[in-house]
């Protein structure tokens, strides 16, 4: 239980250091850092107590395990409702049921300053807002700090098995502080939803945080530097750390280089799977890259990828499921 200790400073009884402490990750690092940072804010406002409770103080431990829930059973659970055709060039299979559409949270004027993180574990879920918290602040990229609208955390379960990891924000997503909501972003929706799952039953980021700047141009997009890479990456690190998904699906080239470090060719490398610190990790194409190619094959090769997944994590797989793009 923190307490106030003499001369004000906070006292937190963590447990005693071991040989973890040795061994600590980068991402336990920043994500105990975030933490600290957290409390010393909360502490600012004037709170001089936090109830915590024995196992939640337990659940910090760098040893601990996250609980994770499993996949809502798509028998079970309500079909997740099919995003609507905004884009004929985005297309999957259709579901064969619909429910209504999720009701989108408002957008609040100023992204990024209201959100709910839940979790089975209350103190994942605080040490994840404070790892938010302090992303949102962070001015490590000063040009990209300068240019952006929003800083894109990401978005959905932080208990999820699943993790989906993109390359940077867009203008779109820039604008809404949401990870994947452009043109590409909706057909990596329309992917998740051909799963049976949504948007809300994993979790998007992208390696970068900040919206790559395009000094001089008005539109467009260019791919993170290595160094802005090098930056950011801790973040998603300690964001997988929390999280601890059953496994990951790398999007695109950046997505993949970024994690794995690799310089063997996205084509190569999609359809088998990584390891990303002992994560199963499936580098596939990116939604902008089947924007770009409408070919059936190319969609069938992301599906397949998609399936590979699916059965790692014990989904359930319709016949329909296997054979989407199978025919034209
Ligand atoms: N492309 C990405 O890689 N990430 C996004 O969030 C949007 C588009």
């Amino acid at each position: 239980m923190p307490a106030p200790a003499a001369g004000g400073g906070w006292r937190i009884a963590l447990p005693r250091p071991g040989p973890y402490d040795i061994a600590m990750s980068d991402g336990y690092r920043l994500l105990l850092d975030a933490t600290i940072q957290h409390l010393e804010g909360l502490k600012s406002r004037g709170v001089r107590h936090v109830a915590v409770a024995p196992e939640t103080l337990r659940a910090l431990a760098p040893s601990a395990k996250f609980s994770t829930s499993n996949f809502p059973s798509p028998i079970t659970r309500p079909p997740a409702s099919p995003v609507a055709k905004t884009d004929p060039a985005i297309s999957m299979p259709p579901k064969k049921t619909a429910a209504p559409a999720p009701v989108a949270p408002p957008k609040t004027a100023i992204p990024n300053l209201k959100v709910e993180i839940t979790s089975a574990s209350p103190a994942k879920a605080a040490a994840f807002m404070a790892l938010r918290d302090r992303a949102l602040a962070c001015v490590q990229c000063p040009r990209l700090a300068a240019s952006r609208a929003t800083v894109v955390f990401g978005v959905g379960s932080i208990d999820a098995p699943l993790m989906f990891v993109g390359e940077a924000p867009g203008a779109d997503e820039d604008e809404q502080g949401e990870p994947f909501v452009g043109r590409a972003g909706q057909l990596l929706t329309k992917i998740i939803l051909a799963t049976g799952l949504s948007r809300a039953d994993v979790y998007i980021a992208n390696i970068l945080k900040c919206r790559p700047d395009t000094p001089g141009q008005s539109a467009g997009n260019r791919p993170p530097t290595p160094e802005e890479r090098a930056t950011c990456l801790p973040y998603l690190q300690a964001q997988i750390d929390l999280i601890q998904p059953k496994a990951i699906v790398a999007l695109g080239a950046t997505a993949v280089d970024g994690l794995l470090g690799k310089t063997v060719g996205i084509t190569k490398l999609r359809g088998n799977w990584q390891t990303y610190r002992g994560t199963p990790l499936m580098p596939t194409y990116h939604p902008a890259y089947l924007l770009r190619n409408q070919a059936m094959s190319e969609k069938r090769k992301v599906w397949e990828d998609i399936l590979k997944v699916m059965e790692k994590l014990e989904m359930p797989i319709s016949e329909k499921q296997r054979n989407f793009f199978l025919k034209a």
